[in-house]
């Protein structure tokens, strides 16, 4: 896994707005997930596994009890630390962000990319954008940092033009 600069073959398009063969997108992500685990000697259970693709079965954000729940119904736990203890690996592996403002996970759209996990939250549908640019090198982290403010993530709210 490269971690820096954009594969050349990255649409410019955020992939939860765009139109895309999200079967692929899903199968592409567990496989590299697969490798990477293998690379770096972690173990991906099935637990891990299953919870990263319960994530990256749409580009939304899901909360830890309604995920809980989904690994439940396949019997694979069901106490609350059996999905925070899956969801703190997949987010230290750089598979899974937390969007605090939402509460809730969602399945990184550029593993391996180095990234501020930046969001764009279509209110209408929950559909999440997640860009790969590197708001702590922009403008508006430079104007903030300034005024003595640190920016951790960035979550904007707005309206996929489709569904207005
Ligand atoms: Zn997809
Ligand atoms: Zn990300």
């Amino acid at each position: 896994m490269s971690s820096t600069g954009l594969p050349s073959s990255t649409s410019p398009k955020l992939l939860g707005f765009a139109n895309h063969n999200h079967r692929q997108c899903v199968a592409n992500a567990l496989k590299e997930a697969d490798q990477y685990c293998l690379n770096y000697r972690h173990r991906f259970t099935h637990v891990r596994r299953r919870t990263l693709g319960i994530l990256l079965e749409s580009h939304s954000a899901m909360g830890a009890y309604e995920l809980l729940e989904r690994l439940n119904k396949e019997a694979l736990g069901s106490k609350p630390p059996v999905a925070y203890r899956a969801l703190s690996f997949l987010i230290d592996h750089g598979f899974v962000h937390r969007i605090e403002k939402l509460n809730a996970y969602i399945a990184c759209s550029h593993p391996g990319l180095e990234h501020d996990p930046a969001f764009l939250i279509c209110k209408e549908c929950g559909v999440i954008g997640e860009t790969p640019v590197m708001v702590s090198a922009g403008k508006l982290a430079k104007t903030a940092r300034q005024s003595g403010f640190e920016i951790h993530a960035f979550t904007q709210q707005g309206r996929i033009r489709a569904n207005s």
